[in-house]
């Protein structure tokens, strides 16, 4: 039962976070786990909503009124029950998910929204920790086999669904390791891998084999794999990244995000790294184009690695600090807010373009922007016009390209099976489920739905067992969220 004015009673507290002077001096994981204590009593700050606006705005549909109650009454084993119902990798979402509940939150549009997502990492650390999470292994065992290829968080939750109603699963990765973008993408200072692991563990230990180090449509031709398989499930992520056509694009240190990010992943997982090829931001000026989770992780990264100085450039202005809450709620609301890497050191140009790169000798030595102004069109639409003469140059070192992801690479695999791409050019998919235009071929995650968030990726690997359970079984008793 929850407490009725629990929310007027007690103040949002956060898990909290390691100083920034310390957590820039390493690669560990900064932001704490919420103590079981607080997470109860922050759990009781929820108002039990009528119409759980949380609950409809999280991708999987956690039942988060209903797992804050049950650990308000101390019943952590049912609250974690709850769940793992809807979310197969909670420990994911609880340290990196963007949290849309909480920005839909009742509570946030008059106060401070309730810690859902630390209360979610609290429940699954707790269950983690009293071996309430066993590996599922199915009864009983069925002949057909489903091959999936990409080993994200949307291959990861398609396999352990489908090997958990008995499916013989096998997942292919190019990469020497299993994880998509959780393994070399997003940093150990946000995700450590040790979480990763821990998991990879119970889906090996319910039968889900891993073959990685296998480039479908280069090592393995996809119609031979097709042969052996009753059904494939194309998981391979949105890793075609947006460039800029600018003059001096070609010049010595300027690379794409995830080259570098790659990296400095493989650098802590103890990969040797030959000198040719490092990209080092030590003692460097660094300039970083573009926003959102992959620009944040290379600011954080550069920080971590010792640049003289990190600047972000972003081509909006810098959002208000006040804005009317209920113009958006439950949407994000689009105010300023100094995040993780502003508290490091990071600095900002706003509203500007970059319209070419600098260099001697081959390598580069600054960008140029130039001011923007964004102004309706006719059709209601927002545009960029630049304004003449001003412009602004900045000596730079190392570029990284954070631009966002255009859709998964065609060349190679989507290219050898004509999936077909809708007109953002992901893989398209029927509108009622997930196959694609190829007999027995499914999509999900970012290859199908574009560059999105890890508990969209959950969510769709989850339904997409469900589609090919429904296809290979005639029906299923999967959860389709
Ligand atoms: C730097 C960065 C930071 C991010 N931070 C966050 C965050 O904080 N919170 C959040 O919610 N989301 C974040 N995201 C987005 C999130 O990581 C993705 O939405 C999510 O990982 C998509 O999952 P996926 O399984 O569809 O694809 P991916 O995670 O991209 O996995 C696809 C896998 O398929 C493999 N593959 C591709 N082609 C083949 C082939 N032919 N053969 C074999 N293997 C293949 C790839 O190697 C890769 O391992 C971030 C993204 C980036 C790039
Ligand atoms: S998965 Fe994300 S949106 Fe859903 S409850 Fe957790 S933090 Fe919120």
């Amino acid at each position: 039962m929850q407490d009725p004015i629990g929310f007027l009673r007690y103040q949002r507290v956060e898990a909290g976070k390691q100083f920034a002077r310390a957590r820039i001096r390493h690669w560990h994981e900064y932001e704490q786990i919420m103590p079981v204590r607080q997470a109860s009593v922050q759990a009781q700050r929820c108002m039990d909503c009528g119409t759980p606006h949380c609950h409809r705005y999280c991708p999987v549909h956690n039942l988060i009124p209903d797992w804050n109650s049950l650990i308000n009454e101390e019943d952590w084993y049912s609250a974690w029950l709850q769940l793992e119902s809807t979310n197969n990798f909670p420990e994911f979402t609880g340290r990196i998910c963007n949290a849309p509940c909480e920005d839909a939150c009742t509570l946030s549009i008059g106060s401070q929204p309730v810690t859902i997502r630390s209360i979610e990492l609290a429940i699954v650390e707790r269950a983690w920790q009293s071996g309430w999470i066993k590996p599922q292994p199915a009864r009983r065992k069925l002949f057909k086999r489903v091959a999936i290829i990409g080993s994200g968080p949307a291959g990861l939750a398609c396999a352990q669904q489908l090997a958990r109603a008995g499916y013989r699963v096998s997942v292919y990765e190019k990469s020497n390791r299993a994880g998509g973008l959780l393994r070399y993408g997003i940093p150990d200072f946000r995700l450590n891998k040790s979480v990763l692991e821990r998991r990879l563990a119970q889906l090996h230990a319910e039968g889900v084999r891993f073959r990685c180090g296998v480039h479908v449509g280069y090592d393995l031709d996809f119609a031979a794999l097709l042969r052996n398989q009753h059904a494939v499930v194309l998981a391979c992520g949105a890793e075609q990244p947006r460039t800029l056509a600018v003059r001096g694009m070609s010049l010595h240190g300027i690379h794409f995000a995830m080259d570098y990010l790659t990296q400095q992943n493989r650098r802590v997982a103890g990969d040797f790294l030959s000198h040719e090829i490092a990209i080092d931001a030590g003692s460097k000026q660094v300039v970083v184009i573009g926003g959102g989770d992959t620009g944040g992780d290379c600011i954080g990264t550069a920080i971590r690695q010792g640049a003289r100085q990190v600047t972000q450039i972003q081509y909006h202005d810098r959002p208000p600090d006040h804005v009317d809450k209920l113009q958006y709620w439950p949407q994000p609301v689009p105010e300023w807010h100094a995040n993780d890497h502003d508290v490091e050191g990071c600095q900002h140009v706003w509203g500007y373009d970059t319209v070419a790169f600098t260099g001697q000798g081959g390598a580069v030595d600054g960008v140029v922007l130039q001011k923007l102004r964004w102004v309706k069109s006719a059709d209601g639409r927002w545009q960029k016009q630049r304004l003449p003469g001003q412009l602004r140059h900045l000596p730079v070192q190392l570029v990284l390209l954070a631009l966002g992801y255009a859709h998964p690479t065609h060349a190679g695999l989507l290219e050898q099976l004509s999936a077909g791409f809708d007109a953002r050019g992901n893989i398209a998919t029927s509108e009622d489920g997930f196959m694609t235009g190829r007999h027995g071929v499914f999509a999900c995650g970012d290859a199908r739905r574009g560059q999105s968030l890890v508990v969209w990726a959950i969510r769709e690997g989850r339904q997409c067992a469900a589609a090919v359970d429904r296809w290979l079984s005639g029906n299923s008793q999967l959860p389709t969220v």
